[in-house]
């Protein structure tokens, strides 16, 4: 069985913990750096960016966190998690984690939709997941190496790159595992 890990520092935790356990792996919640080494993937949660980015900081996760993502193990950003995952972010400088070859940029469906539901046909995955929109980021645009996964509205929400997953959305928060288990079966893939 393989092993993914949530970092839990902040944000929608519990909820891909089961969604884990529900696609057949193990969960840990990741909430020290040494755990890193007991996990075959990474499940980065939607939250809030930029308090994330705070905590990473603040617990030394940083470097730990590149060198995971050098190593070649999957990694999945979901919402905030996807902004940490993406090399740049429109109206800013510097990006986080900064390993995928993406650019994001943050709460860009509106103020009057703050959070919406939408049904998602995802490459892959299925033709009618309701995806939970909240403060959503969306993808700008992609590198040649970057596979796009779903449109929603003409604007990118999911996204891989190899190793790498993500989305705009929730999945977390829905009781539909199908973008958690194509997650898992990434992981069971790169540890084969
Ligand atoms: N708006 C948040 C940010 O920019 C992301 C929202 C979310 O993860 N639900 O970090």
């Amino acid at each position: 069985m393989v092993k993914v890990g949530v970092l839990g520092l902040q944000g929608a935790v519990r909820e891909h913990i089961r969604a884990v356990e529900a696609s057949g792996a193990e969960a840990l919640v990741i909430k020290k750096v040494e755990q890193l080494e007991e996990v075959d993937g990474l499940v980065l949660p939607g939250g809030e960016s930029t308090t994330m980015r705070r905590l990473i900081d603040k617990y030394g996760f940083m470097e730990p966190l590149r060198e995971f993502a050098q190593s070649g193990k999957p990694l999945f950003g979901t919402c905030a998690g996807l902004i940490l995952l993406s090399k740049e972010i429109a109206g800013y400088e510097e990006p986080h984690i900064g390993v995928m070859d993406i650019k994001v940029e943050r709460n860009s469906f509106g103020r009057q939709r703050e959070s919406f539901e939408a049904k998602l046909s995802i490459q892959g995955v299925a033709e009618d997941f309701i995806g939970v929109f909240i403060r959503a980021p969306h993808i700008v645009s992609v590198g040649d190496e970057v596979e796009v996964l779903s449109e929603h509205n003409g604007r990118i929400v999911a996204a891989r790159q190899g190793q790498f997953l993500g989305c705009s959305f929730h999945p977390e928060l829905t009781e539909d595992h199908r973008l958690a288990q194509y997650f898992v079966n990434m992981v069971k893939e790169s540890k084969e």
